[in-house]
């Protein structure tokens, strides 16, 4: 064989000669023996028959190769075409034909090359494919790719649009890499480092967005210098200024139920049955004297903080759990790591499985020593303050009991004293003289004065609830008693007493009697001279007393003497004035104060006065 056959039979191309006849009949006038490991048939063959390999030439591309073979003909343009041949043991096999075509007298003849381009073809669509896979992978994602070339970028997904606030690509492809993060920060200088180094990387970054608005997100990069020399870069972002937020908001919330927890005297915990770990939050440490997070709990270290006479509360929680209970609560005393023993209440709630086994035991415990300290001093105080009352009481019915029987006692010998007087006066009073007389006189006046204090200090000593009953008191009735009692210098003073709608008050009747006649008949007493005297009687309503006022139009008190008028014996006038002991507006306040309820008064001097007291409604 020659060195020019044995190079054409061992080509990995197959070199042909075809020739199409003006009638249409198509013949392989020479082919090389390489036909045979492309085509599966050797020279010979194909060159008697060449329909052995046109019929194996696949059916969607045998028209098209058809077509393109007629138009070379026709302009003599050359043929360059991929077709699928059905080989009879390789099965379908791609061949790239290329031929160039010449005229002849009996038609048109190709001189040209087969070549198997099955590999080929085969990563082109390998290529096309996994284009779409990560053009769709990188379109679905919610990160956001930016492909950059040189600094410029040249693709960039929906996400980053959005995330970067742009309203298309062709907006964003305005923009440089720096319009997009500081890339001159120090966050990502760092990332830029290892991507150097390992050609890609991750960190964080702060995003830019188009109007000018950071936003913290998360950076891969991948960068490679492509046969063109030229730099390329894969970046993709994540924003996580959700999480970050979402995570600040996390560190303050815990940072409040700590405080909260911590002001409360409160720990919380959380024993998982499982794995047997037993979560205290930083209130629950301090509570047992340790420090936050100081030392890895489990149960066993949690009971033995129980003081020994505590410690039997333990089988109340495995009872629970055996009574498959909801919760439990008690009180119980733990002895802290600094040895004090503390005061401690605890809530358990207890979750199970659906076979009732303890899943997780969930506790709320507070320190409540100073707590029960403070009930402790508390009770000691209402224990002194009630043996205080008692003592006080006492001492006032004593008091009282003393005011009685004086007032009652003295009355006895102050009859002798003004009888004894009286009879002086008759039986010696021719023997006496004019200066003795008067000396008498001043004598029985005292003494009939003094029986009047002795009247009223009786009077005020028998204000006394104890021994009568609260009843249900129709004030008009009580009014009208006191008008009829009191007629004689109401008529002599021509007074006005103007009474409103009065309601029915609870308390002691005749009681109620007095303080009216007292403070009514004050009003006629310390009247102007200058008009006539006028009373007004009025109630308002309240939430649960009422408020009656009478009010009248006399001498008025003036301010600094508000309180002092209602002190046993005190008087703003001389005797010789009014008549009066200074007893009424006492015997007054301590009616109103019996009663459970407050007394005063408001006045202008020279308008008059207005006293005011509240009467329970029940
Ligand atoms: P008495 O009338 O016996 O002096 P009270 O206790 O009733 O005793 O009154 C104390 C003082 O309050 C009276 O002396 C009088 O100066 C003054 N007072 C009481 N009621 C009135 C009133 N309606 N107008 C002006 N002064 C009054």
């Amino acid at each position: 064989m020659q060195p020019i056959e044995k190079m054409l039979q061992r080509l990995p191309v197959v070199l042909f000669q075809l020739q199409i006849f003006d009638n249409g009949q198509l013949a392989f006038p020479y082919i090389t023996e390489s036909a045979f490991a492309l085509l599966g048939y050797n020279a010979p063959e194909i060159v008697s028959n060449s329909s052995l390999i046109i019929s194996k030439i696949h059916k969607q591309d045998a028209f098209g190769l058809k077509r393109i073979f007629v138009s070379s003909a026709q302009t003599l343009s050359i043929v360059d075409f991929d077709l699928r041949y059905n080989h009879t043991e390789k099965g379908i096999i791609w061949i790239n034909i290329t031929a160039k075509p010449e005229r002849d007298e009996s038609g048109t003849i190709w001189y040209g090359s087969l070549k198997n381009v099955t590999k080929e073809k085969e990563m082109k669509s390998t290529v096309v494919e996994n284009e779409k896979k990560y053009r769709a992978t990188i379109e679905n994602s919610l990160n956001g790719f930016i492909i950059g070339k040189d600094g410029a970028v040249i693709d960039a997904n929906e996400a980053a649009i959005k995330m970067f606030g742009y309203d298309s690509l062709d907006d964003m492809k305005q923009k440089q890499r720096a319009d997009f993060f500081d890339d001159k920060s120090e966050e990502y200088l760092k990332i830029k480092r290892e991507r150097t180094i390992n050609g890609k990387a991750r960190g964080e970054v702060h995003g830019i967005k188009k109007n000018g608005d950071y936003f913290p997100c998360i950076m891969f990069s991948n960068f490679f210098i492509d046969a063109n020399g030229s730099s390329n870069t894969i970046n993709s972002f994540i924003d996580i200024s959700e999480e970050i937020e979402a995570n600040e908001k996390l560190i303050k919330i815990q940072q409040l139920l700590t405080q909260a927890e911590l002001l409360a005297e409160i720990g919380s915990s959380e024993l998982d049955y499982k794995t047997g770990k037993f979560l205290w939050s930083d209130g629950f440490y301090k509570i047992h004297g340790l420090q936050p997070n100081g030392q890895e709990i489990t149960n066993e270290i949690s009971e033995q903080f129980l003081h020994p006479d505590d410690r039997h509360k333990i089988k109340l929680m495995e009872e629970a759990f055996i009574e498959k209970k909801d919760h439990l609560e008690f009180d119980s005393k733990i002895i802290r790591t600094d040895g004090k023993i503390r005061d401690i209440s605890s809530y358990w709630k207890f979750t199970y499985d659906k076979e009732g086994n303890p899943l997780k035991m969930y506790g709320v415990v507070q320190d409540i020593t100073e707590k029960k300290e403070q009930e402790k001093e508390l009770k000691l105080l209402n224990h002194e303050l009630v043996l205080k009352a008692q003592k006080l009481i006492s001492y006032n019915n004593e008091l009282e009991r003393f005011a009685y029987v004086a007032s009652h006692d003295l009355q006895e010998p102050l009859r002798n004293i003004s009888g004894s007087l009286q009879l002086l006066k008759i039986k010696y009073q021719e023997q006496l003289d004019e200066r003795a007389i008067e000396f008498i006189n001043n004598s029985i006046d005292s003494s009939k004065r003094m029986k009047q204090l002795i009247i009223d200090l009786l009077e005020f000593s028998r204000v006394d609830s104890a021994h009568l009953e609260i009843k249900k008191v129709q004030l008009s009735d009580v009014i009208n008693e006191v008008l009829t009692t009191l007629s004689p210098i109401i008529k002599q003073e021509q007074a006005t007493i103007e009474v409103g709608q009065l309601p029915v008050v609870y308390g002691i009747r005749t009681q109620i009697v007095q303080l009216f006649q007292n403070l009514i008949g004050n009003a006629l007493k310390y009247k102007s001279n200058k008009r006539e005297p006028l009373v007004k009687i009025a109630v308002t309503e309240q939430e649960t007393e009422w408020k009656i006022t009478v009010r009248d139009n006399g001498l008025g008190i003036d301010a600094r003497y508000y309180d002092k008028i209602f002190v046993i014996f005190q008087r703003l006038h001389k005797k010789t004035e009014y008549n009066g002991t200074g007893i009424g507006l006492a015997i007054c306040k301590k009616i109103i104060e019996t009663h459970g309820g407050s007394i005063g008064v408001t006045s202008e001097v020279g308008v008059g006065s207005c006293f005011y007291f509240t009467l329970p409604k029940k």
